[in-house]
């Protein structure tokens, strides 16, 4: 037994079955036992490997964009460039040394980070050097400057309800006990007002998620591109209007049970874009597939040109690196980008309105 779940078993005994909300959040972020909290958890030696550490590529397709959308809304002379969850520092690194070519815009752009990870702050500061600002919240963003923000991989790590449906009622999946061992259990079946416009598309049986965070977060950040400018590029797996039990855990590379180890495996669930879409008072983009996206800004003719310079094992794993993030069998379906814009300005590019 860990010691996050001799904790959640004594919590449980006590209060009685816990959301999966609560359960993910004690599992990911717990100030002594959490997941994030403790580790650096990327990479082939951790649990699971995201797009910036596949290749460069993704961070300078990226960053390109941000500068693109930069020029076209009349290079503001200061403005925040933002990430949510940065993990290693590694996109906005790659974005830094992408955007250096383009004239202003690195001595324009504050760093300003969201992180709650202390190991992972840690790792961001040895990568990005110390003039950055970091933020345990959305919210705490500046208000007064435009907002050019990323988030990879980042919605995915939100705490997630679930609900099944029955009759015109739902019933939560919980984590309760069984024989003494964390086990999913249900809860009594309630009206639930926030999946009212579930109740036509689903059928008695079908689970349905909603990430609470989400939304009011999708507000925050949209309120201030729209009132301040900028853009948010928004890029998880998942898709619009989610259906099924997305709950996930991995664990040095495999899936597990997600009851099994937590605090020892990372949790997630697919991101349903349609609620932050819907929440945000600036225009937004067609949700589009990674791979596209990438294709759209030029990965291909960057993967060729990186190609020249390689050889040997060095050029196999590059190529790999290019399939892997934009073919339709690999992470270029699954992936999915939503930018956020003000609603004068035109879709940043690789996004369509
Ligand atoms: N974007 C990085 C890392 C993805 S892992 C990449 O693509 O490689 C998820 C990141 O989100 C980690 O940095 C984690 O510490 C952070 N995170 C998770 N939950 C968070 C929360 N509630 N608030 C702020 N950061 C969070």
């Amino acid at each position: 037994m860990t010691d996050l779940t001799t904790h959640l078993v004594a919590r449980i005994r006590a209060g009685g079955p816990m959301r999966i909300s609560e359960f993910m959040a004690e599992a990911l972020l717990h100030p002594t036992y959490g997941y994030y909290t403790t580790r650096d958890p990327l990479g082939a030696a951790g649990d699971f490997t995201t797009a910036p550490e596949i290749s460069q590529m993704f961070g300078e397709m990226i960053g390109l964009c941000l500068a693109q959308t930069w020029l076209d809304q009349g290079r503001p002379t200061r403005f925040a460039l933002a990430e949510l969850g940065p993990g290693r520092g590694t996109l906005m690194a790659d974005i830094l040394r992408a955007t250096r070519a383009v004239p202003g815009f690195c001595e324009a752009a504050e760093l300003h980070l969201v992180e709650v990870s202390p190991t992972l702050r840690e790792a961001q500061r040895t990568r990005l050097g110390t003039a950055v600002t970091w933020y345990d919240n959305v919210a705490d963003l500046p208000e007064d400057l435009p907002l050019y923000l990323v988030a990879n991989e980042f919605f995915d790590a939100l705490p997630i309800r679930q609900f099944l449906r029955s009759g015109p009622g739902w019933a939560e999946r919980l984590v309760g006990l069984e024989n003494e061992a964390l086990a999913f259990g249900i809860g009594e079946i309630l009206a639930q007002p926030a999946l009212a416009d579930r109740l036509a598309d689903t059928k008695d049986g079908d689970m349905v998620e909603i990430c609470p965070m989400a939304a009011p977060i999708a507000e925050t950040i949209g309120a201030r591109i729209e009132t301040q400018g900028g853009v948010a590029l928004m890029i998880d797996y998942g898709g619009w209007h989610s259906l099924g039990d997305t709950f996930q855990a991995m664990r040095a590379h495999e899936t597990v049970f997600p009851l099994e180890v937590p605090g020892h495996a990372d949790l997630t669930a697919h991101v349903d874009f349609e609620p932050l879409a819907k929440a945000t008072p600036s225009a937004h983009s067609r949700l589009t597939p990674q791979g596209i996206f990438l294709e759209r800004l030029g990965i291909t003719a960057r993967a060729q040109a990186l190609a020249k310079t390689l050889s040997g094992a060095s050029l196999e794993s590059h190529i790999a690196a290019h399939r892997r993030l934009t073919h339709p069998d690999e992470m270029g379906n699954l992936f999915k980008t939503l930018a956020f814009y003000p609603t004068t300005a035109t879709p940043p590019p690789g996004f369509e309105a």
